[in-house]
């Protein structure tokens, strides 16, 4: 018996077998031989029980790396297992970058393509939105080439699919040419935010703001292509190390976040504390993919839901006032994006722009009275929940959410008619 937990450490696991296959060749195998059920794991930052399986856990983590990249086509080809992180600089050597990136570059992109992670920009989509092709490995370890030409049903649904139609070992991503971003960071009354996001959305490449809903002030924050002199690349170790850090900031941070678990009545002052201490206004410029990336090494659980983006300000703006006038604990900011539609047939985005809210509850202390809050009013707002974040919603909910949901679950059930690949958690997902 192994052990498996996900980034948070609210999902625990004790698979039967965890598997580290090295080749297609080897994930093939581990597939058609694997003890159900089977679940593939990026780098387990899913919120949601994922990974969490009694059979087989299958890391990639050995099959990392790019492939190729075609300068005229503007694609790279990427293992599946490999962290995000490590694509950065060998991407930027071949003289290309990603097109948008999240908060964190430590998932790996066969985790991240498969939840539709995503960064803010509403000319942007998910990373999955950028897929042009898979090569899937299926429950009974066939592979198939997935592309609008070639098993298109497959890669309409594919894109975002958890793991539950195969496990991808290639992608090709559509990117563009290595870039530079200016980022912008402010502190503004929340007031100003309301009136300006739809201006500043229009203004910016991306624009996003974490709001400490306790307080009258948010952070906001903007990156915008500049062609001027930044300094030299970081190595692919420099950008892990960066990523695992553990910043003075984010110490205070942590003690603020235990300090409120204590005493939860101190929630609010702690959170005016936090937004008085980012007061003032920061700059600077650099590649794209080094200024994506934060570090996020105060641990939380997380819920998100992708909302109309006419209706984003509105949403956020309920979700903050019941937080106060509830006093719901907790320190963390409430972050706001907006993501481009996709046709994607299980994206949180499919046929629909959207603004994306999320919130956030420290690791160690309860989150289920602030996600109910928040769920309350997203789900008034018609929203879609992040697949890797928690919600609540099961499959006759999700399937009114999702008009393509009926031939989603027909390629599922073809592709693995034995329900290898579904653990409890996703049967009861998927009504199966
Ligand atoms: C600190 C933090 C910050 C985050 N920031 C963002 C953000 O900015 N934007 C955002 O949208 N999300 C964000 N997330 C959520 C995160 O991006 C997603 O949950 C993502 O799926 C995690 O990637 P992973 O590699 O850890 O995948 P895992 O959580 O390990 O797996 C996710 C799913 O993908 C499947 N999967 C993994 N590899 C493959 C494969 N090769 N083929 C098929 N399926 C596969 C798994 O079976 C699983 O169902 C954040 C999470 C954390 C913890």
């Amino acid at each position: 018996m192994a052990s498996w937990s996900n980034w948070s450490g609210a999902v625990q696991g004790e698979p039967q077998r965890i598997v580290r296959p090295e080749t297609e060749a080897e994930l093939a195998a581990a597939l058609r031989e694997g003890d159900g059920p089977v679940r593939v794991v990026g780098s387990g930052h899913s919120f949601t029980p994922l990974g969490q399986t009694n059979g087989t856990v299958i890391s990639l983590d050995a099959v990392s790396g790019v492939v190729a990249a075609d300068l005229n086509a503007l694609t790279a080809t990427v293992k599946a297992g490999s962290k995000i992180h490590a694509l950065g600089r060998p991407l930027f050597d071949l003289g290309v970058g990603l097109k948008n990136q999240g908060d964190i570059d430590r998932q790996a992109i066969g985790g991240a393509v498969g939840t539709g992670t995503h960064g803010t920009g509403p000319t942007l989509g998910s990373l999955s939105a950028e897929v042009k092709g898979f090569r899937l490995v299926t429950a009974a370890g066939e592979v198939l080439e997935c592309s609008p030409a070639s098993n298109a049903d497959v890669f309409e649904a594919g894109r975002v699919s958890f793991g539950t139609l195969g496990v991808m070992s290639e992608i090709t991503l559509r990117v563009r040419k290595a870039y530079k971003l200016r980022e912008k960071n402010w502190v503004m009354p929340a007031a100003d935010c309301w009136r300006d996001t739809p201006k500043l959305k229009e203004q910016h490449r991306h624009f996003e703001f974490f709001w400490f809903p306790h307080s009258d002030s948010v952070v906001a924050k903007t990156l915008d292509e500049t062609e001027e002199e930044v300094s030299a690349p970081l190595s692919s170790e420099q950008m892990f190390e960066r990523g695992e850090r553990v910043s003075s900031d984010q110490r205070a941070f942590k003690i603020g976040c235990d300090l409120a678990r204590v005493v939860p009545a101190l929630s609010a002052r702690v959170q005016r504390f936090f937004t008085n201490a980012s007061m003032g206004a920061s700059s600077r410029a650099r590649w794209a993919h080094e200024i994506f990336p934060s570090a996020r090494n105060v641990r939380f659980n997380e819920m998100e839901y992708a909302v109309p983006a006419a209706n984003g300000v509105d949403c956020i703006r309920e979700v903050a006032e019941a937080f106060a006038k509830y006093k719901v604990p907790g320190v963390f900011p409430i972050e706001f994006r907006y993501v481009k539609a996709d046709d994607i047939w299980l994206s949180p985005f499919y046929k629909r722009d959207a603004a994306t809210i999320s919130v956030h509850q420290y690791h160690r202390q309860p989150f289920e009275t602030l996600f109910g809050v928040a769920e309350t009013i997203f789900r008034r707002y018609g929203g879609r929940p992040h697949w890797g974040k928690l919600h609540s919603l099961k499959f006759a909910e999700l399937e009114r959410l999702y008009p393509r949901w009926g031939d989603y679950q027909a390629v599922r059930r073809r592709l693995d008619p034995q329900g290898k690949l579904l653990n409890s958690y996703l049967k009861q997902l998927f009504g199966a």
